[in-house]
């Protein structure tokens, strides 16, 4: 797809460049900010699977920037923004990065020194694995990087603070509420206008974090397994944590964006110049050192290789 038909087909792609977004998902995080507050009071915040970075460039322009160029603001009392991801990402103001996995228990202690004993506000997690197309091996692979981030949760979350996610919807999504509702007393599946309707994600909404008495975040696999095994899930009652019972479960599920406003899946009319063309902008930030980047190198280094095999094979 060329640059101007990906700008006519995806109004959000197209808004992202102009507004200086390195990716479009900035909206998803906008417009769930916008039905649900999460920024408010929030001083301290960990980005998860953060790259290329346009959700922490968000929490910059929203948190950082405005209270640095408050006239109160003092240095040490700027907003902590921490962000984490498999691949190294250009630098954004006040945001500080890490480079790791979040499945990794290493990763989550670096973070946690960040916070030098202090506790996040909120916690947010747009991560992907790269989807294969077999939606039940997507979503499993989906669930796992959203328990690391439960887990990295579990340690860094204050008592009452907030942790949005996202989710693949499917067969298991009950199962994972259910987990979720384990220590958010109030779960919402939101599904931000910018994030097509063809697609399967959606953002999990935590509110209020409240651990169970006594939890200990050693356990807290042997008590995601206690809410029962995926195939079990649709007849679980999450009131009552863990426990069995026949109630249905109902998860609340909350389209969110100016209803009005762009939608994702429709095309729109590019905006012409005074001479009637229409210029492309480029795209903010690519990113640094993608996997695709390596798997190039080493196709054009295995193309040049076979050419210089034919080249000896002419030669001798
Ligand atoms: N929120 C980002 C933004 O607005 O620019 C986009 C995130 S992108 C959809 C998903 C990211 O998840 C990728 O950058 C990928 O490297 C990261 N990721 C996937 N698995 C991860 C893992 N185990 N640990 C850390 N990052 C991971």
């Amino acid at each position: 797809m060329g640059k101007a038909s990906r700008d006519k087909r995806d109004i959000y792609y197209r808004k992202a460049k102009e507004e200086g977004w390195r990716a479009r998902s900035a909206f998803k995080l906008i417009q769930i900010d916008e039905e649900f507050n999460i920024f408010e009071g929030v001083k301290r915040v960990v980005d998860l699977c953060a790259a290329p970075g346009s959700w922490s460039q968000v929490l910059s322009r929203k948190l950082y920037l405005p209270a640095k160029l408050s006239p109160d603001s003092r240095d040490n009392d700027l907003p902590l923004i921490v962000a984490i991801d498999l691949q190294p990402m250009a630098p954004i103001e006040g945001v500080i990065q890490v480079q790791g996995d979040i499945t990794n228990a290493r990763t989550a202690e670096v973070v946690i020194r960040h916070f030098d004993g202090s506790k996040a506000d909120l916690v947010v997690c747009d991560g992907a694995p790269d989807v294969t197309g077999l939606h039940d091996m997507d979503e499993f692979v989906q669930s796992q990087l959203i328990l690391a981030g439960l887990t990295i949760v579990t340690h860094v979350l204050k008592e009452g603070g907030k942790f949005i996610a996202k989710i693949f919807r499917g067969k298991d999504t009950s199962l994972l509420y259910c987990q979720l509702k384990l220590f958010f007393p109030v779960v919402t599946f939101a599904k931000p206008k910018s994030s097509r309707n063809s697609s399967i994600e959606a953002f999990a909404v935590c509110e209020n974090y409240s651990p169970p008495e006594g939890f200990d975040p050693k356990h807290l696999h042997r008590l995601l397994e206690k809410v029962g095994s995926p195939s079990g899930a649709d007849d679980l009652d999450c009131s009552s944590g863990w426990l069995e019972g026949a109630s249905k479960v109902y998860i609340p599920f909350l389209a969110c964006g100016d209803l009005s406003g762009y939608d994702s899946d429709r095309s729109y009319p590019l905006p012409k110049d005074a001479d009637g063309t229409y210029q492309s902008l480029d795209p903010v930030q690519p990113p640094i050192a993608p996997p695709y980047k390596r798997a190039l190198e080493m196709k054009k280094a295995s193309s040049h290789g076979v050419k210089e095999l034919e080249k000896l094979s002419l030669d001798s």
